[in-house]
């Protein structure tokens, strides 16, 4: 039995799990993510052996971590992991674990889980969109992950949103710098922002999901409007990239009518008038990073 191995690198906990060549996931296990560079490679080392004690031995594995990569010098920048800025991380956890290595980013992952066995399977282009705190996008093509020299393929949340109306509401400053990005209009917090300025209550996002459950009519409008900037949103990509299928993990995944009003609303603003784009929810959940590191290596 072939066996890929996967890490997903967060903040808080270093995963890593086996997979089967079905794509079942035979085990996983984690640890808390160190402060300290070299424990934290060798926690990554530990987390590998671990993994690799229950499952089979292994060549080479893939990393998914949350942060930007640098894949030329196989860095990559986190806030979360500090400690890692401007190290060799690639470098350094192939020769501690004298195993070849590969490392993308948490979007980039998710897009390749869901391309390899997940709501995008079958599809040459997958967009894998991760809407949560912040906004996440990868672009997979013939199950390969789109990785330029900047990481960024994909990446529509520091994209400005387009034909911004006055009932989009006002376009802030982002952390990025910039004003008005997607990030700042479509991600988790700016639901609940757009919730107080339109109904003057406060809501989180989960208690937002609940009330327009209930057909709360307020609620209902405010999703509306939501749904009309993610749908501009979402034409910037169609645009760019025309991917056959969006899939979408994160957070606020599971708003109500989410798949069914974005597309309805994206004609309005694409050149094709009724895109065939399918926008689907992602299948893979959290295990997402995992199984797309372990498929790193095709
Ligand atoms: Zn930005």
């Amino acid at each position: 039995m072939t066996i890929s191995i996967g890490l997903d690198i967060g903040g808080t906990k270093i995963a890593g799990a086996a997979f089967d060549e079905r794509g079942a996931m035979i085990c996983q296990q984690s640890v808390p993510t160190p402060k300290d560079y070299d424990a934290f490679i060798k926690a990554c080392v530990g987390v590998v052996a671990g993994v690799e004690l229950h499952s089979a031995s292994v060549e080479r594995f893939g990393v998914s971590i949350a942060g930007m990569i640098d894949q030329v010098k196989g860095s990559f920048f986190s806030v979360g992991i500090a400690c890692a800025r401007e190290r060799a991380f690639r470098d350094d956890l192939a020769a501690a674990t004298e195993q070849e290595v590969q490392i993308a980013n948490d979007a980039d992952s998710m897009a390749l889980a869901e391309a390899l066995d997940g709501a995008g399977k079958g599809y040459p282009t997958v967009l894998g969109l991760i809407i949560g705190t912040g906004i996440g996008a990868g672009f997979v093509v013939n199950q390969k992950i789109v990785s330029g020299p900047n990481g960024l393929a994909g990446e529509i949340g520091h994209l400005p949103l387009p034909y911004r109306e006055e009932s989009d509401g006002a376009a802030i400053e982002c952390g990025c710098g910039q004003v008005g990005c997607i990030e700042t209009t479509v991600a988790g917090s700016a639901l609940m922002r757009l919730y107080a300025a339109m109904t003057g209550k406060k809501a989180d996002n989960p208690q937002i999901a609940t009330l327009a459950r209930s057909g709360d009519e307020a609620t209902l409008a405010v999703l509306d409007r939501y749904y009309e900037m993610l749908a501009k949103a979402m034409v910037t990509v169609i645009h760019a990239y025309d991917p056959h299928i969006i899939v979408v993990s994160g957070g606020l995944n599971g708003l109500p009518n989410l798949y069914k009003k974005v597309p309805q609303k994206w004609g309005r603003y694409c050149l094709a008038k009724n895109p065939k784009t399918l926008f689907v929810p992602a299948i893979h959940g959290p295990i997402a990073g995992l199984r797309g590191a372990a498929g790193l290596w095709g």
